[in-house]
């Protein structure tokens, strides 16, 4: 069979632990034998990071955008312990943040759906994909411990050296007090990225603040979502057929519990955050969710939404059985290959992401999955047959 031709390269962002091995798995027995192949390959696992002193991950951010599209795996964020394992130089930022600090991006995160692992919320068919914003509100806050009576004041000073201050609270006795910021230039590209998804996912944006009471702050976000959407998208939307929803937060989340699903849920970073992890866990699994990087610019970076399965991997290591799900790490890569053969005009690149992504599909709808999805499946117990790693990724090569 002659393999399907690729004209530009996917950026090969590779990491570490167990997604490291279901990498090589998944290129080796899912992507080559079918696909020439096109990578231009950055190692982000640990070790190499520190030997360049992080610059590896530098490059492959610039490659991406150079490039417009990236497929990363998962990889460790360094903390105390990683430092000592891996006798690192530095405790190295995470990956994630850099790439992103770097692009300017927003990550939508969708879960896969398929038949036997159905969502906790009944009426959820479709799945939500969640669009959260990643800078400032309360994740760059600043706090202070009041520690008895006295007076808080919000004080802004301009360039010029001219004061704006408002008084927050009069303190009687002790009590805490918080200063939050974000900037019109992020919600602005949060905003641009969202409608530019929305579009290409021919899906509805919904997106809900708090502007009832927060008058000035959330009501920014508000303005600044219908000031894009009205200057550079309405007509967009009209001709697609889809919709932008504004809405208040509470609203939205009662809305959301009672929907259909399908749509696109632009969040704040703080209601990102939580919103995120009730619509994965109510959906079955972190190992059945695909994220995605947009950067307003167009520049795609496709990965996983797990972490690098250090539990499985310390075990892989001393020879014992593991049944790490790869699903969301094939997607990653159908993910990439799909946008990289659009932008392309590759029409057999497309096919083989769907095709790649069906057989994923059917193998688990016919009862053969990984150990996570048996714990959770509402398929009849004589169907289900447990996979480990390499025979799992193995029954999706056979049905390729
Ligand atoms: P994790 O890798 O997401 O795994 C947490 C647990 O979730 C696993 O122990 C496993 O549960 C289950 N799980 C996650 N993915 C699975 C899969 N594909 N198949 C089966 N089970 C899966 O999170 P972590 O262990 O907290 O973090 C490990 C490392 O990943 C850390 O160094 C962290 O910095 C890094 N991390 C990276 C990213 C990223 O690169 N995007 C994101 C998050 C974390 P059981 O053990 O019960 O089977
Ligand atoms: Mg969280």
């Amino acid at each position: 069979m002659a393999k399907i031709e690729m004209k530009t390269p996917l950026v090969e962002m590779d990491g570490d632990e167990m997604t490291r091995i279901l990498w090589a798995l998944i290129k080796e027995k899912l992507l080559l034998p079918f696909v020439d192949l096109k990578t231009e390959y950055y190692d982000l696992g640990l070790k190499k990071r520190d030997e360049t002193n992080d610059q590896v991950t530098i490059d492959s951010a610039e490659a991406t955008k150079r490039l417009g599209v990236a497929v990363k795996c998962a990889t460790i964020t360094p903390n105390a312990d990683r430092v000592k394992e891996y006798d690192l130089k530095e405790m190295w930022k995470s990956p994630n943040g850099t790439i992103r600090a770097i692009l300017d991006g927003t990550v939508f995160r969708t879960p896969i759906t398929v038949k036997g692992i159905e969502p906790c919320v009944k009426n959820w068919v479709q799945p939500i994909t969640l669009a959260r914003h990643a800078y400032g509100d309360v994740y760059k806050n600043v706090e202070i411990r009041v520690p008895g009576a006295g007076k808080a004041e919000l004080v802004f000073t301009d360039e010029n050296g001219t004061e704006t201050r408002k008084l927050i609270q009069e303190f009687k006795g002790p009590g805490v007090v918080q200063g939050m910021h974000n900037l019109d230039a992020s919600i602005e590209s949060f905003a641009r990225a969202c409608f530019q998804f929305a579009l290409d996912e021919k899906k509805e944006l919904w997106f809900g603040t708090k502007d009832t009471i927060s008058k000035t702050y959330d009501a920014r976000f508000r303005e600044i979502f219908e000031t894009v959407y009205e200057a550079d998208y309405r007509t967009k939307f009209e001709e697609e057929g889809i919709t932008f929803f504004y809405t208040l937060i509470d609203d939205a989340v009662a809305r959301i519990m009672k929907s259909k699903g399908g749509m696109i849920w632009a969040c704040k970073n703080y209601d990102g955050d939580v919103m995120s992890d009730m619509v994965s866990s109510a959906f079955g699994s972190l190992a059945m969710m695909t994220s995605v990087l947009v950067s307003p610019s167009g520049v795609y970076e496709y990965e996983a939404a797990h972490g690098t399965v250090q539990r499985h991997y310390y075990k892989h290591l001393k020879g014992e059985e593991t049944s790490t799900n790869p699903v969301a790490t094939i997607f990653a890569w159908t993910g990439g290959l799909r946008k990289r053969g659009e932008l392309d005009g590759l029409t057999d690149l497309v096919d083989f992401a769907g095709r790649l992504e069906k057989a994923t599909l059917e193998t688990i709808e016919s009862g053969v999955m990984t150990r996570d999805l048996a714990l959770i499946t509402t398929l009849p117990k004589e169907q289900v047959v447990v996979k480990n790693t390499g025979d799992f990724i193995d029954a999706i090569a056979e049905r390729m």
